[in-house]
Parts: C-alpha cells; structure tokens; sequence
C-alpha cells in the first residue's frame, strides 16, 4: 500500500446517494483523507489499533483505516441511508481487521478507542454539532484526528485544550464540495477546512 493506491481505493468507494442538507453530509475528498490517513499510519496511530470513525457517512475514513491495518473500526452515523452506503463499501475492499457498524447518534456511543477519526459536520446548520462531537472523542481516545471549520481554528485549540488535549499537527485544505446537495449551483465549490491531530495531555487529570 502507498498513500496514492490508498487515495485510489478510497476514490472508488460510493458515496452519499441523497446527502441530506440538515446533517450535513459531504463526503471527504479522497485524496485528502488519503493525506492524512497516511500520516496517521506513518505516526503509528492505525495498525493494530481500535479505532472510531465518528459521523462515518459511507465510512471512507474508517475504511481507510481498516485498508491500513486497524485492528477493529466502529463506524458511528446516525443516517441508516449513509450506512447502508458504508455497509456496501465495506463489502468492496479486503482487510482483516473486525469492523462494527453502528446506526446511532454519536451521544450514545461509549467505547473506549485509541483513536478517533472524523469528519464531522461543521456546525453550519446545527452551531453545537462540532462541539459535540469533540466532546464525544475527548472522552474516549486519547488521540484525536479532526476535521473543522478554518474560520473556527483559535475556538477549535481552545475547546481541546479545555479537555486536555494539545493539538500535535495541523493541515490546512481547500475542500472540494461537488455540487450534491440542490441548493449548490456551481459545479465545485471550496471551503477553508483544518485537520488537527490532538492528543490528550498526560500531565493533566481530566475528567
Ligand atoms: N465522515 C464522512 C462523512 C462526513 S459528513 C466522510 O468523511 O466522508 C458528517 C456525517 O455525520 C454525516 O453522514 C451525518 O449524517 C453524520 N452525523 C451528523 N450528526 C451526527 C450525530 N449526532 N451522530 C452520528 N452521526 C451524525
């Protein structure tokens, strides 16, 4: 496996058939969850380990972490239209680790992980959600890749750091939203996205 026979993989994976506007699904990029993906593998934060995708969509994260040697993948996505999507990727790649794809709202979800992985809405229609989630993933890893928002990157530092976590590295993209979704009139559209990768403090006590 390289980064780009990932970002390959990854671009044939299907997508959202009907995203829908209030949950805010956009499928990452490929090749820009290829990127850090690899980072993460290379950091030694997917073989072997568990991991949860959070707000899974059709899974393309997780997917990318079973494809790298995760050891077991929860997929976390509250639409059963998207994961129904996951469900069917998951049957179109080879990996050996154990995968548990659960129809739920992330508020729910309570296993321990090493790492969290997501893509999470950003707050555009709901303005808690990437709070939420956030808040979810600093309760059960201690290592969190995330993908926000820009304009919210002092907010972003500020909310992990609150909950013990130090941001390690930060990539900035240009994400490509097609025009899926009715209401986006021209073909392709960019916003401004950060990933972080946090990790939990070990000086601190949280709880
Ligand atoms: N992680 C995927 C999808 C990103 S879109 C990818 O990278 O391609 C965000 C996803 O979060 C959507 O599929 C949406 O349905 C899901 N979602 C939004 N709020 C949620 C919640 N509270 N619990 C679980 N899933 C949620």
């Amino acid at each position: 496996m390289t980064k780009s026979s990932l970002a390959v993989q990854l671009s044939k994976l299907k997508g959202f058939n009907d995203a829908k506007v209030s949950l805010e699904q956009y499928l990452t990029d490929p090749e820009i969850a290829a990127e850090i993906l690899w980072f993460a593998h290379m950091q030694g934060d997917i073989d072997g380990k568990r991991v949860a995708d959070l707000g899974a969509g059709t899974g393309l994260l997780g997917i990318g972490a079973l494809l790298l040697g995760a050891k077991m993948v929860f997929l976390v996505e509250k639409d059963d239209a998207a994961l129904d999507v996951a469900r069917d990727n998951l049957g179109r790649v080879k990996f050996s680790g154990e995968v548990v794809s659960l129809n739920q709202d992330i508020m729910y979800f309570r296993e321990d992980v090493d790492v969290v992985l997501m893509n999470p809405p950003f707050g555009t229609k709901d303005r808690y959600a990437d709070r939420e989630f956030l808040e979810k993933a600093a309760k059960i890893a201690p290592i969190i890749y995330s993908f926000h928002k820009l304009e919210t990157k002092d907010f972003i530092q500020d909310f992990a750091k609150d909950r013990g976590f130090t941001p390690t590295h930060f990539w900035a993209f240009k994400f490509p939203l097609k025009a899926s979704m009715k209401q986006h009139k021209k073909k392709v559209k960019f916003i401004e996205v950060g990933c972080w990768r946090f990790v939990k403090d070990k000086r601190k006590i949280y709880k």
